[in-house]
């Protein structure tokens, strides 16, 4: 499963490897391309992540933070400043998209290296 010889990170350094991107093993490759897809194996140290998948996991992720950041957020400025519909209408979707762009890839990086660190087979090997 490990391709190096060095000692396998701890799962909570392999979930933030995950988290910003990088190689849950070794910390220097890429572990998404194309936005979410994980890439066959690490350009780095060859650890294969193809197999690995992370199922709706990122996605609740990314639903339960967004929604716990936006919907306050919108009715603290509702009740503080009483802005016209039309400025919730702008702002709140587009907070909303946005912070899901962001954090779906980390959210998924976080759940692969969570998976991985755990030797979790993977549902396609
Ligand atoms: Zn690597």
């Amino acid at each position: 499963m490990i391709a190096s010889t060095t000692p396998a990170p701890s799962k909570f350094v392999a979930s933030l490897r995950g988290l910003i991107g990088r190689c849950p093993n070794c910390g220097q490759g890429r572990l998404l391309r194309n936005y979410l897809k994980p890439v066959e194996a690490c350009s780095a140290c060859g650890e294969a992540y193809g197999h690995l998948r992370a199922d709706d996991a990122p996605p609740w992720m990314t639903i339960l933070i967004v929604g716990h950041v936006v919907i306050p957020a919108l009715l603290s400025v509702e009740q503080t400043y009483e802005p016209p519909t039309w400025v919730h209408m702008a702002v709140w979707p587009l907070l909303s998209l946005l912070m899901t762009l962001v954090l779906l890839p980390r959210c998924k990086g976080l759940v692969l290296g969570l998976l991985w660190s755990t030797g979790a087979p993977g549902s396609e090997r």
